[in-house]
């Protein structure tokens, strides 16, 4: 069975070189959705409690909300940064405070401090789930990520390759037998 999370993401971006409006910087309210596929955990009759997506996938999704999500060869990138620099917001601001886990992989880079997503490929949704599926993968057995932004959406499944070993009174995954939520030890 599926536990199913949903994350509204606001974000500006454009797609550089494309033709099309979409080259101008805009913005929007992405709705992402991750499905995580479990057997049910018969303790608390739950895959995996949502509250705890929510927190494992925010920690990283956080980087795209209220953010400016660009691709490393746009011209803007400099532009924006310069501007950034000479106000000194570049390397962080006092109201800058709900900043997400830095993160660099394959795909894009995480600057919290400048509120800032620097991407190898266009951020489009089907970018964006590409991203988000890289950066989670470890931490959650996806077996689909939608992302819908605007008129556009994409979805995409995957093959869970584990079943993870939760805690009966939590829901969340044990480490070495051990619950991190509640202490819970496996017998
Ligand atoms: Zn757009
Ligand atoms: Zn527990």
């Amino acid at each position: 069975m599926r536990s199913i999370t949903r994350f509204d993401i606001q974000y500006a971006h454009r797609f550089y070189k494309f033709q099309g409006e979409a080259q101008y910087l805009h913005g929007h309210t992405g709705v992402l959705t991750i499905e995580v596929e479990d057997t049910i955990e018969p303790g608390v009759n739950m895959v995996y409690p949502c509250n705890e997506i929510q927190k494992v996938a925010w920690n990283v999704l956080k980087n795209f909300d209220h953010a400016l999500i660009l691709r490393e060869d746009d011209p803007l990138l400099p532009a924006i940064l310069d501007v950034y620099d000479k106000q000194g917001i570049r390397n962080g601001a006092p109201s800058n405070k709900m900043k997400g886990e830095a993160f660099r992989t394959e795909w894009a880079t995480a600057y919290p401090d400048a509120r800032l997503v620097v991407t190898k490929e266009t951020m489009t949704v089907e970018g964006m789930i590409k991203i988000v599926y890289d950066l989670l993968k470890d931490k959650l057995n996806i077996a689909r990520i939608t992302f819908t932004s605007g008129v556009n959406a994409a979805t995409q499944e995957y093959t869970p390759t584990r079943t993870l070993d939760r805690c009966p009174l939590c829901g969340v995954e044990l480490v070495n037998g051990v619950c991190p939520k509640c202490g819970y030890r496996k017998h």
